[in-house]
């Protein structure tokens, strides 16, 4: 099921960071190695009365002069517009409405989206009663009076919030079986150009899903009589350059278009080689348990020798160090080579994601695996694997009871999981795993 994106646009200081914390939740748990994603708080997948949603904090740069506040408020309205499901327009009580509050709210109005006004700092609602009043000027319906820094009205802001998701029977219903993959990657790779020549080069027809507001600009590509669902890709084939070039941006457009992807085609330029920016939108992907594929573009434009393939993908590899179970394809969208091999991989992946071992056969593996290399062990005690079962795909999901949690060392697990994708594959996707205690 798509889970529907709400983002929240608002001026500097109107206390952003804060709303979106107050709604997410302070982060429990910091993931480590995955570079940049966790640590700027750009989205958040969350959860208010058993629906799920992804919260995206717009804002980030907080310029100094009044020119670039405007310029800066006019890229943030856009890329909600161009993303979001919802959007949360968040003012301050404190100032009133401002100029640039004004600007906000003709651009997101003209946009036809759901908007919800939410007016910050009102921590006392006695006080600050008649000050709301003024916030109807913004002609974006009625003003919800919240403080985020103590958390009050947040409940009805997301009960506004809520009334525009689509009804949850409605995109169940559209679930479909068709592949869906999603392009990601830093400006200029070459994700317009990879698009473009699979649409040259297979029949295209229209999208006829429309869960969310973002469904309607899927593209549907068929090939080999297959339909696979491009995600977003009227957003690349659009060029909104302005906000890639942002790096906040290119993070948000990924989580948007990652979300409901089984398959992500992480786009590399060959020429340049990897970069920690790379890495950084490749952490989205990991994140969220999606099958990966590494497409190095542009292969046409490196010199080549025969060893230069394995030297990239060991390059890669490292700087991707948390993804190691990522496919490679080398391409080139310019010349086409290799290009209809990308459905062969597509298709390959999203068979991982979707994979199903039984018990039966799995716990075979696990024993023989214990077998070959003992568990380790601390203090006279030794970690005992019960038992293992396969819960879910999407990405593949395993739990182990054992006598011991303490005692599943990180190096023997990542033993065992390389046991399984010994036995049954699962090349491009992330396996999950739970330990659970059990005496
Ligand atoms: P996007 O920003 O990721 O969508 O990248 P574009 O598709 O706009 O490509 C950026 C530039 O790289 C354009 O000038 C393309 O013509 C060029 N380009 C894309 N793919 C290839 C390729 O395989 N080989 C070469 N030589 N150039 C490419």
């Amino acid at each position: 099921m798509s889970k529907p994106i709400v983002a929240i646009v608002g001026r500097p200081n109107t206390g952003k960071s804060s709303l979106f914390n107050a709604i997410a939740g302070e982060p429990i748990s910091i993931v480590k190695d995955i570079p940049g994603v966790t640590r700027d708080r750009i989205y958040a997948d969350c959860t208010w009365l058993n629906r799920d949603f992804t919260l995206i904090d717009t804002g980030g740069i907080e310029p100094e002069s009044r020119d670039k506040l405007l310029v800066s408020m006019r890229e943030q309205a856009e890329i909600a517009i161009e993303t979001a499901d919802v959007i949360i327009f968040l003012t301050d009580v404190r100032t009133g409405v401002t100029d640039a509050d004004d600007r906000v709210a003709d651009m997101l109005r003209r946009a036809k989206k759901p908007v919800v006004l939410a007016v910050n700092k009102v921590d006392s609602f006695t006080k600050f009663q008649n000050d709301i009043y003024e916030f109807y000027n913004l002609a974006c319906g009625d003003p919800i009076p919240v403080s985020a820094a103590s958390r009050l009205g947040i409940g009805d802001l997301l009960e506004a919030v809520e009334a525009y998701f689509p009804q949850v029977e409605e995109s169940e219903a559209e679930e479909d079986e068709r592949p869906k993959v999603a392009l990601i990657g830093k400006p200029n790779v070459g994700k317009s150009s990879i698009i473009n020549r699979l649409l040259g080069e297979n029949r295209v027809i229209v999208s006829d899903i429309a869960g969310t507001t973002r469904d309607a600009i899927d593209t549907v590509v068929v090939h080999d009589g297959q339909e696979y669902v491009f995600i977003d890709t009227a957003g690349i084939r659009r060029k909104s350059k302005i906000h890639e070039d942002i790096e906040r941006y290119s993070i948000i457009r990924t989580v948007t278009a990652v979300e409901r992807a089984d398959v992500v085609l992480l786009v590399i330029d060959a020429s340049e080689g990897v970069t920690e920016q790379d890495a950084k939108i490749a952490g989205v992907a990991h994140e969220k348990g999606k099958g990966i594929l590494v497409v190095v573009n542009k292969w046409d434009l490196v010199e080549k020798t025969d060893k230069t393939m394995k030297e990239f993908t060991d390059k890669i590899k490292n700087t991707l160090s948390f993804m190691s179970y990522a496919e490679f394809l080398f391409v080139s969208a310019e010349t086409g080579q290799r290009m209809n091999k990308l459905f062969e991989m597509i298709d390959m992946i999203r068979s991982s994601q979707t994979l199903r071992i039984r018990t039966g056969v799995l716990n075979e593996i696990i024993t023989e695996a214990t077998v070959l290399k003992q568990p380790p062990s601390d203090k006279g005690h030794r970690l005992k694997i019960f038992y293992a079962s396969q819960v879910a795909v999407k990405p593949p999901t395993f739990v182990f009871f054992v006598n011991s949690k303490e005692l599943m060392h990180f190096s023997y697990q990542r033993y065992l999981e390389n046991r399984i994708r010994e036995a049954f594959g699962f090349r491009g996707t992330m396996l999950r795993f739970f330990i659970r205690e059990r005496q």
